[in-house]
């Protein structure tokens, strides 16, 4: 068995936090196994937990129109999440939570070695990029670290909040594009 088909088993058998005991689907993640860029939420919603993927409700769609924008083909990135399963009413993880799913995460960043990481929303920033990490102040910058550029945007839900967000999330997606097409060369 090859090791992404080995981990997608390992995570769908998870029972390390409580949260596998209220899903009704783990969502594992999505996209190309080969990809430069991963985009890395927080955790499923209703939506992803009902279907078992990624982004697939409002934040989702808007998510799906900001990368048509950029000119980011979904299926050529892979996108994942902090938590692999719901909390319930969508409240935030738990440190816990999140520390007992993050070696997933690191199995994926391992298995598809995308060169840039995309923090989307402070939780994803805080495990990721800095404990401390204020998204609206740390977004729109690469910080290299460990032959990855890191990077934080706002999560696509706060942008359904609050409308002029929007602005410097289409900067920060452009910036992603202009980057991955440059460490193309
Ligand atoms: N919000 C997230 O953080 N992740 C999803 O997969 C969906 C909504």
């Amino acid at each position: 068995m090859d090791l992404y088909t080995q981990l997608c088993q390992d995570i769908k058998g998870c029972q390390r936090c409580t949260l596998s005991q209220s899903r009704q689907h783990v969502v594992v993640g999505e996209g190309s196994l080969t990809a430069d860029v991963m985009l890395i939420g927080e955790g499923p919603g209703a939506d992803e937990d009902r279907l078992g993927r990624p982004f697939v409700g409002r934040a989702g769609q808007l998510l799906d129109r900001i990368l048509e924008a950029v000119d980011i083909n979904r299926e050529e990135i892979y996108i994942a999440n902090i938590l692999k399963c719901r909390p319930p009413g969508n409240r935030n993880p738990q440190d816990g939570e999140a520390h007992a799913c993050l070696p997933y995460l690191r199995r994926q960043v391992k298995i598809i070695r995308p060169k840039i990481l995309v923090c989307m929303g402070s939780v994803a920033a805080k495990y990721i990029i800095d404990p401390d990490a204020k998204i609206s102040r740390i977004r729109g910058q690469f910080i290299e670290r460990k032959g990855f550029y890191l990077f934080g945007t706002y999560h696509p839900a706060a942008l359904l909040r609050n409308e002029r967000l929007k602005v410097d999330a289409w900067h920060d997606f452009k910036a992603i594009k202009a980057k991955s097409l440059e460490l193309k060369d």
